[in-house]
């Protein structure tokens, strides 16, 4: 689950994130750029209790990159979170200002101080994870969050096959096109309205399926609706047949 613009009302997205969590999505993404921390007080209430079953993951905001400031910002994002430690820590953006090294450095000592358990990165190029990766001695960058769906597919140029290659789970955010699914009207959404109801399960459900069924990829849909966590939720354990994932696929145009 997503936790960007949750809103204003703490105890709607407390129990948002709970109602997610019940129905099985047991990773939280979330950054300490968001709401400037406040996000991170509200994934700590959602997963008081049951801290054991969730994948919780932050984010350091490239402003940060300095060496201290990656370890500083990691225990203000820990306390926030009220964990002893982040499952994934990610860097949100790339910030060329700073040398990776550096950045890199901090990150290492963090997973290996048990501080995090993963070192992760977002929406890097190929040539930035490489460099990243090329700065770590004994971590490995296990994720690279990045836009996907069907309506923004730039990723298939070349960084989706490279992360599948590599091992790297592609996180992918705005998996609904940041609610633009949902209201899209026109031939291609005709189409998979189609699939969807061949198989009595919702359009959003199939996009998101759509995703999933794509190697090494997740989804990290945000929702504060009750109706939209529970649809999201089951939009996986099931599949389509390989014509269908096709057929979807080949109706939304992929634009390089
Ligand atoms: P999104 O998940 O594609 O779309 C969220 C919107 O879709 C919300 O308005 C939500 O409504 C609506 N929605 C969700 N499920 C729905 C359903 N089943 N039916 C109808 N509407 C539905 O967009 P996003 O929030 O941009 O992306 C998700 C997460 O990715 C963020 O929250 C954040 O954690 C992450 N992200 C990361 C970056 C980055 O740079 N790393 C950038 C952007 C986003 P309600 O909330 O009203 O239910």
């Amino acid at each position: 689950m997503g936790t960007y613009g949750m809103g204003s009302d703490d105890d709607r997205a407390v129990n948002a994130l709970r109602h997610g969590l019940d129905r099985g999505m047991l990773l939280i993404d979330t950054a300490e750029m968001y709401g400037s921390g406040h996000s991170e007080e509200v994934v700590s209430r959602a997963v008081e209790g049951r801290r054991d079953s969730v994948f919780v993951a932050s984010k350091v905001s490239p402003s940060h990159f300095a060496y201290d400031d990656v370890l500083r910002s990691a225990q203000k994002s820990l306390k926030r979170l009220r964990l002893k430690q982040m499952d994934l820590y990610q860097l949100h953006w790339p910030n060329p200002s700073i040398p990776i090294s550096e950045t890199m450095r901090a990150m290492e000592k963090l997973a290996n101080d048990g501080l995090t358990r993963y070192v992760g990165v977002s929406n890097f190029s190929i040539a930035q994870m490489q460099e990243a990766q090329k700065a770590l001695s004994k971590n490995r960058i296990v994720s690279n969050q990045v836009e996907y769906s069907l309506l923004e597919r730039s990723i298939e140029k070349d960084l989706l096959l490279y992360c599948q290659k590599e091992g790297v789970t592609v996180i992918a955010y705005s998996p609904l096109g940041q609610g633009k699914m949902p209201k899209g009207r026109g031939a291609a959404f005709d189409i998979l309205d189609k699939v969807a109801e061949k198989l009595g399960k919702s359009r959003n459900q199939v996009a998101l399926n759509w995703l999933l069924h794509q190697e090494s990829v997740v989804v990290i849909p945000k929702a504060v609706r009750k109706e939209h966590l529970a649809e999201n939720a089951e939009s996986c354990g099931w599949r389509l047949d390989n014509s269908d994932y096709e057929l979807v696929g080949n109706a939304f145009p992929r634009v390089f």
